[in-house]
């Protein structure tokens, strides 16, 4: 295995070998246009195609019917944080509501805070972010702009378990950290956004999916820059746009869709991967302690700690000397993290719980 196929970062994440070889292709000297990636114009037929490409394999893959408008932005997922108030709650009749289920969500909500008076629907703060709340159960106003949550949480290792009934509020989803990684419903959503950094490819390029109807909400007079319509009438080429990051993205979709077969085939290779890794995790006999609560746990990111920060420590050594990277728990949490996004191999998943149980089989 590469030390790349052994990467468990949380973000910018592991990429698929073959995207990577590709890549590697295309920045020397793309097949079609002999130029390197690194050099092609954004007005490019080449570019445009592969912008083209990349929405009709995004609607593939998740069936995303025509009602929905598939757009490429810049900013990363912070800047929805701000935009997605900014477009969609100044018209509205009460504020937008938000989940705060984890160190995500809650940025969400006080970056929504600093454009309207964004209402908090649920808070897991006070519970240390180990549960997720029943969408449907939320006493949410139904003129509200939305409600926004975030369908996997990173940082703690939380994940919803299945796309939520449609809830009579529209309802925005950061999907970041478990975009394309199983089948989803986007027309239970208004609106759906992704960074590319873990499932996707390289940072630079976030993906959105916008119900149609909500356009009309966006108030004028917003910077150009800052309204969806622009994006989406520019068709993801207003100003220049993270070429390369959308060239790999489109080679990730391409990898999904003809090497993997779909996301459903995908969703079965997670959920082996993250069936192994919690079967070692819970056969350690309470060395470890898993941060979720066990009804939440996400397939994505696996929060975990041996309890000492000596002994997480210790191994990320071990983790280390077998070549596996990236499995550091985030700043806010500590511990240990292992992500589990679409290109980290089931034999990763495998060499990782073997490492954990040797591990503790000596050391604790
Ligand atoms: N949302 C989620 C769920 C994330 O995991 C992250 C970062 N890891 C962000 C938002 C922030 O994304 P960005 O760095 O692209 O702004």
């Amino acid at each position: 295995m590469t030390p790349n196929s052994l990467n468990f970062s949380g973000g910018p994440g592991a990429l698929p070998d073959a995207v990577l070889a590709q890549t590697r292709e295309a920045i020397a000297s793309l097949p079609e246009t002999g130029l390197s990636v690194l050099g092609m114009s954004h007005r490019s037929d080449w570019f445009n195609a592969i912008l083209h490409e990349a929405e009709s394999n995004l609607r593939h893959l998740l069936g995303i019917s025509d009602d929905y408008a598939v757009t490429f932005l810049q900013g990363g997922s912070s800047l929805q944080f701000a935009m997605i108030p900014m477009n969609f709650a100044a018209t509205a009749n009460a504020p937008p509501e938000y989940v705060n289920a984890g160190y995500w969500s809650a940025k969400a909500s006080a970056e929504a805070a600093r454009v309207c008076p964004a209402k908090i629907a649920w808070d897991g703060r006070s519970g240390g972010y180990r549960r997720l709340p029943d969408l449907r159960a939320l006493d949410v106003a139904r003129s509200s702009a939305y409600l926004h949550y975030v369908s996997n949480e990173t940082v703690e290792g939380l994940q919803f378990p299945a796309c939520e009934n449609a809830l009579a509020v529209p309802l925005v989803a950061d999907m970041s950290s478990d975009f394309l990684s199983k089948p989803i419903r986007p027309d239970l959503f208004s609106m759906i956004y992704a960074h590319a950094q873990k499932n996707l490819g390289p940072a630079g390029v976030t993906v959105a999916i916008i119900e149609r109807s909500l356009l009309e909400r966006i108030p004028d007079g917003l910077p150009s820059i800052l309204d969806f319509r622009t994006h989406i009438s520019h068709r993801s080429n207003y100003n220049t746009p993270p070429v390369f990051a959308i060239y790999v993205l489109t080679l990730v979709t391409r990898w999904l869709r003809f090497d993997i077969g779909g996301l459903r085939a995908m969703q079965d290779i997670n959920e082996r991967k993250s069936r192994c890794l919690y079967e070692a995790l819970d056969s350690l006999d309470g060395c470890v302690t898993v941060h979720a609560d066990r009804r939440w746990r996400s397939q994505m990111n696996v929060a975990f700690t041996f309890g000492d920060k000596r002994l997480d420590d210790a191994f990320l050594v071990c983790a280390r000397e077998r070549g596996m990277t990236g499995l550091e728990g985030h700043r806010s949490l500590g511990g240990l993290r292992a992500s589990l996004y679409n290109a980290v191999t089931p034999q990763a998943v495998e060499t990782l719980a073997e490492a954990l149980t040797a591990f503790s089989d000596e050391r604790v």
